[in-house]
């Protein structure tokens, strides 16, 4: 049951449960946040659990479309 991350936990990515490093989530400037920069895999955004989706940032890994665990 604790295989997923928390989707209330807005430091965490909800597919890999690895710090997502969103500079909003840490209270830092949005703009200085990664994702403003990165492209986002597609298939990456579709895995995104409903319950997370809109509120909690993937991580860099994820959002390349690279699974974590490798
Ligand atoms: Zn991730």
């Amino acid at each position: 049951m604790t295989q997923r991350s928390d989707p209330n936990d807005l430091t965490k990515c909800p597919l890999c449960g690895q710090p997502n490093e969103c500079a909003v989530a840490a209270g830092r400037d949005p703009e200085s946040c990664w994702c403003m920069t990165a492209t986002m895999s597609p298939s990456a955004l579709e895995s995104v659990p409903a319950e997370a989706q809109g509120k909690v940032c993937i991580c860099a890994r994820c959002a390349a479309g690279t699974p974590a665990g490798d």
